[in-house]
C-alpha cells in the first residue's frame, strides 16, 4: 500500500466531489425549480458517499504506505503536503460525525424554503426559528471542530484557515480607519453621469462582450463556458472542466459584465491548476467535501476581484476597451466616452445591498456580517436581535436606513444555507488581490500589456505565483513566496486611496 494507492482512493473521493458540483451548476443555471427539494436530496447523497469513501479501509490502509513514502522528504514536497491534507481531513471527519453532516444537510433545505418565503413577504419572523437553528448547529458543529479560542474560529477555519476573530477584528480596524475618511471624501464628490447605466444593453451582446474579454484574460473556453444565472459564480469539475455565469440584465447592472470579469478571475485559478494535481488532495478540499483546486476561499476570491477591479474597473482598461464597448452598444454609448464611464462604474454611494456595492464600500457590508456572526456564535445576541442589531450597523457604518428586513438581515443567502464563517473571506480576497496586483505591476512588461489589451504577462505572472500552485501551499506561503510577506492590508489601502481619493 502506498501514495499511489492513496491517489486511487482520494481520486475517486474528487470524482464524487465533481459530480455534485455538477448537480450544483445544473440547479443554478437550468433546473426547473420544481426540483429544489429532490436536487437537495441528490447532492446530499453524493456528498456523503464522497465522505464514506474518504472515511473507508482503502484511504486507511493506503495512508500507512504513504505516510512511510514521505518520510525524510522535505516538508513543503508536493507528495508531503498531499498526504497532510489526507491525515488532516481524516482526524476532522473523525471529529465531526456523518450525522451531524446530514442535520446541517436538511436544516440547508428547510432554511432555504423559510428564508426565500421571508424575504419575499418582508417577514424575519419566518427565517426567525431556522436562524436559531442554524446557529445552534453552527455552534455545536464548531465544538465538535474544536481548537479552543472563540467558538466562531472553528468556522472561519473552514473557509479560511488561519484567520481568527482576533485576527480579523485587527484587520477590520486598519482597514475601517483607511476608508472612512476616503468615504467622507467621496461624498461630496460631484456625481458622475449614472443614467447611461440604466440604458438599453441587450444581455446577449453583454454576454458575447464578457467572452470576449474572459478569453483576453486568458480563461480557456475549450475548457470552460459562460452561461446566464440571478446569482453569478465560478465551479469547476477538475480544471478541464470550469464553468462560469454572469448575470442575465438588460441594462449596466455590475453583476453582469463585472461579474463575468469576476467569475473568469476565478475560473482562470481552477484552470491553471497543475495538470498533475488533478483528482488529488491538492486539488480537492477534503476538510469541506468540495473539488476546487484553490487553497483558500479568501485567495480565489483574490483573483477573481484582482481581475474584477484592478484590471477591469481601472481607468487603463477603459482606455482601452471602451471603444470595443461601445462597438457593441452604439446606441446606449453614442453620446460618452471612456473617461466618463469609467467614472460611471467606479462612483461610491453607500447603499443597503451588499452585491450592489461599490468597491469602497463593499468592505463594510462584510465587517457588519462577520461581527453580527461572531456575536450569535458567541451567544452574546439571539436570532430576535439580528434585525435591531443590523439596522443599528448599517445605520453607523454606512449612514443608511434599513426600510425593510428584506433589504436588510435577509438580503443573504448565507445564513440560510449554514455557511456561517465564510463571509471573511471577501474582504481576505480584497487584501490579498492588492497586495499581488501591487507587487505584479512592479514588472514593466506587465504594465505594458494592461496599456496594450496583452493580459498573458499578468496571467502568466499569476500562474506562477498563486494558480499552479493548487493546494499546495497555504495562502499564507504563497503571499510569502510572491511578495515577501504574509497578509498586509497597506496595498490595499493605497489602491482605495488612489482610485478613491483624488
Ligand atoms: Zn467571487
Amino acid at each position: 500500500m502506498s501514495l499511489a494507492d492513496l491517489r486511487v482512493e482520494i481520486g475517486a473521493v474528487n470524482d464524487l466531489l465533481c459530480a455534485s458540483s455538477v448537480l450544483v451548476w445544473d440547479s443554478r443555471t437550468m433546473m426547473p425549480k420544481g426540483a429544489a427539494e429532490a436536487r437537495g436530496h441528490q447532492i446530499a447523497s453524493v456528498i456523503e458517499a464522497a465522505r464514506a469513501r474518504l472515511m473507508g479501509a482503502g484511504t486507511a490502509r493506503a495512508m500507512e504506505g504513504a505516510l512511510r513514502e514521505i518520510e525524510g522528504l522535505p516538508s513543503d514536497a508536493a507528495a508531503v503536503r498531499e498526504v497532510e491534507a489526507v491525515r488532516r481531513a481524516l482526524a476532522f471527519h473523525a471529529r465531526t460525525p456523518a450525522d451531524l453532516l446530514r442535520r446541517k444537510a436538511e436544516l440547508r433545505a428547510a432554511a432555504n424554503g423559510a428564508w426565500i418565503e421571508a424575504r419575499a413577504s418582508n417577514r424575519f419572523d419566518l427565517f426567525e426559528p431556522y436562524l436559531a437553528r442554524t446557529v445552534a448547529l453552527s455552534r455545536e458543529y464548531a465544538a465538535a471542530i474544536g481548537g479552543g479560542g472563540h467558538p466562531y474560529d472553528a468556522l472561519i477555519g473552514l473557509y479560511e484557515p488561519g484567520e481568527t476573530v482576533a485576527s480579523l477584528r485587527a484587520l477590520f480596524e486598519t482597514l475601517r480607519a483607511g476608508i472612512r475618511p476616503l468615504l467622507d471624501r467621496a461624498a461630496s464628490a460631484p456625481e458622475p453621469r449614472l443614467d447611461v447605466l440604466r440604458r438599453s444593453f441587450p444581455a446577449e451582446r453583454q454576454r458575447d462582450f464578457a467572452r470576449t474579454i474572459a478569453a483576453a484574460f486568458g480563461y480557456d473556453f475549450d475548457r470552460g463556458r459562460l452561461d446566464f444565472t440571478v446569482h453569478p459564480f465560478e465551479i469547476s469539475f477538475t480544471r478541464a472542466d470550469v464553468r462560469i455565469t454572469m448575470r442575465r440584465a438588460e441594462t449596466f447592472d455590475p453583476p453582469s459584465i463585472f461579474g463575468g470579469f469576476h467569475e473568469a478571475g476565478h475560473g482562470l485559478y481552477e484552470q491553471n491548476v497543475d495538470e498533475a494535481y488533478t483528482r488529488t488532495a491538492l486539488a480537492t478540499d477534503l476538510v469541506g467535501l468540495y473539488g476546487v483546486g484553490g487553497t483558500s476561499f479568501g485567495a480565489h476570491e483574490s483573483q477573481s476581484r484582482l481581475w474584477e477591479n484592478h484590471v477591469g474597473r481601472s481607468a487603463r482598461f477603459w482606455a482601452r476597451h471602451f471603444p470595443d464597448l461601445r462597438a457593441a452598444f452604439p446606441d446606449a454609448l453614442a453620446d460618452m466616452n471612456a473617461d466618463a464611464f469609467h467614472a460611471a462604474v467606479t462612483h461610491v454611494r453607500p447603499g443597503l445591498i451588499r452585491t450592489d456595492a461599490d468597491e469602497l464600500t463593499y468592505d463594510l457590508h462584510i465587517m457588519l456580517r462577520v461581527e453580527l456572526e461572531a456575536r450569535l456564535i458567541a451567544g452574546e445576541i439571539g436570532a430576535r436581535d439580528v434585525p435591531a442589531a443590523w439596522n443599528e450597523a448599517m445605520r453607523r457604518d454606512l449612514g443608511r436606513e434599513v426600510p425593510s428586513d428584506a433589504m436588510g438581515c435577509l438580503q443573504d443567502i448565507h445564513w440560510s444555507s449554514g455557511m456561517i464563517g465564510s463571509f471573511c473571506t471577501y474582504t481576505i480576497g480584497n487584501v490579498m488581490a492588492a497586495q499581488l496586483f501591487e507587487t505584479a505591476v512592479r514588472d514593466a512588461r506587465i504594465v505594458q500589456g494592461l496599456d496594450s489589451g496583452d493580459y498573458a504577462p499578468l496571467n502568466h505572472w499569476l500562474r506562477e505565483a498563486v494558480w499552479r500552485h493548487g493546494r499546495r501551499f497555504t495562502r499564507e506561503e504563497i503571499l510569502a513566496q510572491a511578495t515577501g510577506r504574509g497578509l498586509d492590508p497597506a496595498p490595499y489601502l493605497a489602491h482605495l486611496a488612489a482610485r478613491y481619493g483624488a
